[in-house]
């Protein structure tokens, strides 16, 4: 199941699961709404696997723009931080495809920052926010590729699809 791709040194996972449960991974990325609040979809799941404590953390922070992205700990969760991005809502946030990529690249730089070895995304955009599946893999992709070789920590990006079909969508794109 999923697919492996090394560039520059940082090994690119895919895979199907929950984001919410990535028990090897550093720090796992939040497709937040702006006012960093619960929600549903992956923001839904991260803070009812966190517990409160994450909203109460998130506070401060808000509201963030369309591509950039805060640090908090991951209180209950299995990994240490959640990095909360904030994807363009599509067909109102533009430039869309360069948003979506500053969501990834300043995930990717902030988790570099922090001197962690590894980060797992959900496809950010691709849910409430109606980016079109293939598309918004191929800037995740490629946007996880053209940084790489500006990382010192971080070694393992996981991509962590919620269905067969983003996975695919995500393997064909890779
Ligand atoms: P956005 O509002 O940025 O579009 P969503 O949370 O609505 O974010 O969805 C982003 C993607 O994550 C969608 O493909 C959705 O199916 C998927 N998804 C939803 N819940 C989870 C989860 N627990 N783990 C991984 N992916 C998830």
């Amino acid at each position: 199941m999923g697919a492996e791709h090394d560039a520059a040194g940082v090994r690119i996972e895919l895979t199907r699961g929950d984001i919410a449960a990535q028990p090897d991974i550093d720090a796992v990325v939040n497709a937040a709404n702006a006012q960093l609040l619960p929600g549903g979809g992956v923001a839904g799941a991260l803070h009812r696997a966190a517990g409160p404590e994450l909203a109460a953390a998130c506070r401060p922070h808000a509201p963030i723009r369309p591509g950039e992205c805060v640090i908090t700990e991951g209180f209950a969760l299995p990994s240490q931080y959640v990095i909360h991005c904030l994807g363009p809502v599509y067909g109102i946030d533009e430039p869309a495809a360069g948003l979506l990529a500053d969501c990834y690249r300043n995930a990717l730089l902030l988790a570099d920052r922090q001197g962690l070895a590894s980060i797992a995304f959900p496809a950010v955009s691709a849910g409430s926010f109606g980016y079109p599946a293939r598309e918004a893999a191929d800037v995740a992709l490629a946007t996880v590729i053209t940084t790489a070789p500006r990382l010192a920590s971080v070694r393992r990006v996981r991509f962590v699809l919620f269905g067969e079909e983003s996975l695919l969508v995500h393997e064909q794109a890779l």
